[in-house]
């Protein structure tokens, strides 16, 4: 496995499970990607930074319970109230309030009438016109005005969602979510630490795994595949039949590969999204009170990118979520002063009494959701991602495979394994 995020650390435990040798390439100190928990030393809570919810499906049960993770029901953070503001000016936007989801019944249909959606980017030939629209296009088109906001805030890291081709919108707020929406059947961690997965499957897998572990040089011939790693503990070397590559496959993360013409030219394709989380330890702020970024001028009240989705409730006394995003590349130390700015903002402009104390974390999500171009899509793209599988003995599972979905990325992975261990 290349890369130990939430699908390479699936896919070890459960080719290990099926009676095959595994090995973990992860190229952090620790395996979770997206999943990252703050343990808070003053008040001794948690909060998840990254990935905070799952789907009631079998498969996620087993997976945690096999680890001794408890789930129990999300029901939101209890008592939190919603303000809307305009992170630009500070202001609170007068007499906002989200418009009253009325045409979520006819997206419910939308994503019944493209059900393989739910399940990868299997597309039919040709891909439906309606589908590579930018999504403000098909939103209109399909009178789903009332959502667009709503939708926004489950797009979180997409972009901007009006401009971005419908598919990919439709993916990421797909039937399976909105149906745990709808039924209140998204599941949590009781103890608020995702996190504990990953460490009892690093516990689990043992010296499987490679930890800030980098690629130097791959070669995958008829006799089998060699990978070269270097560890911090010195390199080695990794014989081995299959490859699974579960990080983000970009031309970038190939460094050392023996890509073919055809990988080179499919994996270039990708460009990608860019989000940011921070946990802020703040004074001044009311307790239970939530900040959702409006524009106060813009199409649907959308936030403007660069910028912020949200200020959110942890659950924690004095810590609350930061989640923001970009279309287009912004540097780690911009973004980190720019969330500073706009908190003292809050303040200057007579919103909020707030005080940051100190940003406990902050993290770049990049590179985050991989997409192609509408053209691409129309141009069979995704089958040929597809037809890459097992191709060079090298097999490939991950968010740009499927959505940004853990459940769903398992259950995906799940499907994979037969192929892998064939
Ligand atoms: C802030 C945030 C909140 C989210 N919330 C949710 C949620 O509530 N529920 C949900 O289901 N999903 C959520 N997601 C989506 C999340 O992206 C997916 O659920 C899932 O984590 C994606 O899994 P993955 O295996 O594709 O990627 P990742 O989990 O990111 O794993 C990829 C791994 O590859 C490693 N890597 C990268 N390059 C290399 C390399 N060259 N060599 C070796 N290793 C490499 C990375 O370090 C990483 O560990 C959230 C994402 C973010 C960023």
């Amino acid at each position: 496995m290349i890369g130990g995020g939430a699908s390479g650390t699936y896919a070890a435990v459960r080719l290990r499970d099926l009676g095959h040798s595994v090995a973990v390439v992860e190229r952090a100190g620790r395996l979770g990607g997206h999943t990252e928990t703050y343990h808070d030393p003053v008040s001794g809570g948690s909060t998840d930074i990254g990935v905070l919810i799952y789907h009631d499906i079998p498969l996620v049960r087993d997976f945690f319970g096999r680890f001794g993770v408890p789930l129990v029901r999300y029901t939101g953070q209890g008592g939190t109230t919603n303000h809307y503001v305009d992170f630009r000016t500070g202001l609170v936007v007068p007499g906002y309030t989200p418009p009253a989801p009325v045409a979520l019944p006819a997206y419910i249909g939308l994503l019944q009438q493209y059900p393989y959606l739910d399940q990868g980017f299997d597309l039919p030939d040709p891909v439906p016109a309606d589908l590579l629209l930018p999504f403000g296009e098909f939103a209109v088109r399909h009178g789903l005005e009332s959502i667009v906001h709503m939708l926004n805030g489950y797009a979180q890291g997409l972009g901007d969602i009006l401009r971005i081709p419908a598919i990919y919108v439709l993916k990421n707020v797909s039937l399976s979510v909105i149906n745990s929406v709808l039924t209140g059947s998204l599941l949590i961690t009781e103890r608020r630490d995702n996190s504990e997965l990953y460490e009892k499957a690093t516990g689990w897998l043992g010296p499987d795994v490679l930890l800030g572990a980098s690629v130097t040089r791959v070669r995958r011939g008829q006799r089998g595949i060699q990978v070269r790693v270097t560890t911090p503990h010195g390199p080695r070397v990794i014989h081995c039949r299959k490859l699974l590559v579960t990080a983000p496959p970009l031309l970038s993360t190939f460094g050392g590969f023996d890509l073919d013409a055809t990988e080179r030219a499919i994996f270039g394709r990708f460009r990608h999204h860019h989000y940011w989380t921070a946990v802020a330890r703040l004074s001044g702020m009311p307790a239970g009170v939530s900040l959702v970024n409006v524009g106060a001028d813009t199409p649907y009240n959308i936030a403007p990118l660069p910028g912020w989705y949200g200020l959110t409730v942890t659950g924690v006394p004095d810590l609350w979520g930061v989640k923001y995003g970009s279309t287009g590349p912004v540097g780690d130390q911009a973004v980190r002063a720019a969330i500073v700015a706009d908190l003292r903002r809050l303040r200057r402009a007579g919103s909020y009494p707030v005080e940051l104390e100190g940003l406990e974390v902050f993290k770049g999500h990049n590179p985050f959701e991989l997409v192609v171009r509408p053209g691409d899509i129309a141009g069979g793209f995704y089958r040929r991602l597809y037809g890459l599988q097992g191709r060079n003995g090298t097999f490939y599972t991950g968010a740009a495979f499927h959505t940004h979905d853990s459940s769903l990325l398992w259950r995906f992975t799940e499907e994979l394994l037969p192929r892998i261990a064939a």
